[in-house]
């Protein structure tokens, strides 16, 4: 062999070695990528299951979610037509309420109307039969022995006590059907208080109360009232504070002016009234338990009377009361803003 030979050889050697090496390089790096691209896919394959299984558990929940939510507004329309049957029910209630309401208001106004009759009717009598023991009383017709001279005191007294039940009947019956005609004036308020109290000092000293009246110690102004119609309000409230005061007790009028209103007291160390029973002091014909076993007359009207008259008049009734301690009526009346 010829030396071209040669170096073809081992150039053909070399090259086949080269080739060789390279082939074992390249299938090195492809056996490495490929084993990278396995372990890659594998991961994303787990990841893949991962999610999967994720996807799975969510849908679950989904459908459980569906399932409450379905629920759910099944109970929603439900309570709807629950409550709209409620709402029907109301309906029909308060149309049969408001017709039952009307049907007292009518009945209300007959029975104030028959009272008004009634208590109208026999005023006359009474004041017949009043004149006539007040004659006896005064002897117009003879002299009276003691026994008599006592009877017809006891009809004399029963006799007033009687018409002011059947005044205070027709007063409050005149005051519902809206005719107790207030007619307010500009007037001093002292005159009022002070002959109220006169009026009530002779029955006081007999049942052997205390009796006073605290005047005030600046003038007062004048006031626009219905004089008439207050001297009910506050008669009531002293002969009150007189028929619940045991002999021995305590009756006192104060009169003052506060800010801009004048106010008026009626304190009395009397028999008070059960706190239990203190709520309905000014509805009509209430009378707390003791005061009717204490005394047998009165027609629970009295403070009802005076509770309208004072609001007419734009002032406020109000009391503090204790139990076989006494009692204290106040109510107030607006000084007129001067213009
Ligand atoms: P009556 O004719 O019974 O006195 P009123 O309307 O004047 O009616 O009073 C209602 C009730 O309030 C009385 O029956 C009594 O129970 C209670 N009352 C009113 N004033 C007094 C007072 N000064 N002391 C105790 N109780 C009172």
């Amino acid at each position: 062999m010829d030396i071209f030979g040669a170096q073809v050889l081992v150039l053909g050697w070399l090259l086949l070695i080269g080739g060789g090496v390279l082939l074992v390089v390249s299938a090195t790096l492809v056996y490495r990528r490929s084993k990278q691209i396995a372990e890659q896919t594998k991961r994303i394959n787990a990841r893949l299951q991962e999610l999967l299984r994720e996807s799975h558990e969510s849908g679950k929940i989904l459908v459980r979610k569906d399932r409450e939510l379905t629920l759910a507004n099944q109970t929603l329309v439900e309570r709807t037509h629950d409550l709209e049957e409620a709402g029907k029910l109301l309906v029909r209630r308060d149309l049969e309420l408001t017709q039952s309401n009307e049907r007292l208001r009518d009945l209300d106004a007959i029975k104030s109307q028959f009272v008004s009759v009634a208590a109208h009717q026999l005023r006359t009598p009474l004041a017949g039969i009043k004149w006539t023991l007040y004659a006896l009383l005064e002897e117009r017709t003879g002299k009276l022995n003691a026994e008599q001279k006592t009877f017809a005191g006891d009809a004399y007294k029963a006799t007033l006590r009687l018409i002011e039940l059947v005044n205070d009947l027709l007063d409050a019956s005149r005051l519902e059907e809206g005719r107790f005609g207030f007619k307010t004036q500009k007037q001093d308020f002292l005159p009022v208080v002070q002959s109220t109290y006169e009026k009530f000092e002779k029955s006081a000293k007999e049942k052997g109360v205390t009796f006073s009246f605290v005047a005030p110690k600046e003038p007062l102004p004048t006031l626009t009232i219905d004089k008439e119609k207050i001297t009910i309000a506050l008669e009531n409230m002293v002969d009150n504070a007189l028929k619940y005061t045991p002999p021995g007790g305590r009756v006192t009028i104060r009169l003052f002016k506060e800010k801009n209103q004048v106010i008026c007291d009626v304190a009395d160390t009397g028999i008070g009234m059960p706190k239990d029973q203190t709520s309905k002091i000014f509805t009509k014909f209430f009378r707390a338990e003791n005061a009717q076993l204490s005394q047998t007359s009165g027609t629970g009207l009295g403070l009802y009377l005076a509770k309208n008259i004072i609001e007419h008049h734009g002032g406020a009734i109000f009391f503090t009361t204790k139990e076989n301690q006494g009692s204290t009526f106040t109510f107030t009346l607006p000084i007129p803003v001067k213009t």
